[in-house]
């Protein structure tokens, strides 16, 4: 299968690099406004996977993305230290107009994968200029947010992520929602694991949880400048689920009709993800709280999409 990116930046390459480890593709296309870094960037790639595995790796026009059967959409401009995700929307929806009708002139059938912040309302932008299904048009959305959530509520627990079944829902971003109520690991309850092992989750364990999954970003930021390695493990994760019609449930964007009352917006919930894009939407059961929280978080994504004007 062959695989095209588009922006082969930070995010870019580091999802060209997860997608070159894991060896599920056998092609990988990156395409950029500036040729010298997809080129090099591809090059670097390259010469990794000899050691791993036998993708082949290339710097190309987008001409070089027919065929492509998803294309990962992560071009835009960096979001800055302090920078809210939301701010970053004009600068990224001006690159989007451009990008979008380059990919589908050469590659009308393939499945967008948008990664670009904001990154639901980028998805829903690309619903709009695409005129795509809302099916094949995925966003990476809270895919590593339920993963940091699961990271660390399995380092409290003292058992691995995969062991751990919770999910962040809505907005990827500080409206996020932390689906605690459902949350479990192995077969049990959050509350009857952590009682078996003698790790209560506590106010307090469960406010440092929190605010490590919600404010991961900012502080990766604040130390290195940019978050890339996770996101770009994240969305090789999905392309894997595309390519082997895994039928996965993983949490990612897309343009719901309707979610907790607020219609036509993009965010997060868990889907089931398989050959031809999303397969199912799952909704999941949630207290009145964190209703009420997923409703706050699509409102204020309405709120947000309806202002751009494409
Ligand atoms: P991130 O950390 O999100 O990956 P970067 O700034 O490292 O951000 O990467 C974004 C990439 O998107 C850059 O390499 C930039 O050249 C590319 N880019 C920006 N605008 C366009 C465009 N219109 N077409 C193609 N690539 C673009």
């Amino acid at each position: 299968m062959k695989v095209g990116i588009v922006g082969a930046g930070m995010v870019g390459s580091s999802a060209g690099y997860a997608l070159a480890v894991m060896g599920t593709v056998s092609s990988v296309v990156l395409v950029d406004r500036n040729a010298e870094l997809a080129i090099a960037q591809a090059e670097d790639i390259a010469h990794a996977v000899p050691f791993m595995s036998s993708c082949v790796v290339e710097a190309g026009e987008y001409d070089q993305l027919a065929g492509a059967s998803v294309v990962i959409l992560a071009a835009g401009v960096s979001q800055k230290p302090g920078e809210t995700r939301l701010a970053l929307l004009e600068r990224n929806a001006a690159v989007f107009r451009d990008v979008v009708g380059n990919v589908l002139r050469v590659a009308p059938d393939a499945i967008l994968l948008i990664a670009s912040n904001p990154v639901d309302i980028m998805t829903q932008i690309t619903v709009r200029l695409s005129g795509l299904p809302a099916a094949r048009v995925i966003g990476s959305g809270t895919i590593l947010d339920t993963a940091r959530f699961r990271s660390l509520l399995g380092r409290h627990l003292g058992i691995s992520p995969q062991s751990v079944h919770a999910y962040v829902l809505g907005e990827h971003g500080d409206s996020e929602v932390l689906a605690w109520s459902n949350a479990r690991a192995g077969s049990l309850s959050l509350a009857g694991f952590a009682a078996q092992v003698g790790s209560a989750i506590t106010a307090d364990v469960r406010a440092r949880i929190d605010d490590g999954v919600r404010n991961a970003a900012y502080k990766i930021i604040k130390g290195k400048g940019a978050t890339y390695y996770g996101i770009g493990a994240g969305l090789a994760r999905i392309v894997k689920a595309i390519a082997q019609d895994q039928q996965e449930v993983l949490t990612v964007s897309m343009v719901n009709r309707e979610i907790e009352g607020v219609a036509d917006v993009a965010l997060s919930i868990p889907r089931v993800i398989g050959a031809k894009g999303i397969v199912t939407d799952l909704f999941p059961d949630l207290d009145a709280e964190e209703s009420a929280a997923l409703h706050r978080s699509a409102a204020l994504l309405k709120e947000t999409v309806e202002a751009v004007s494409l």
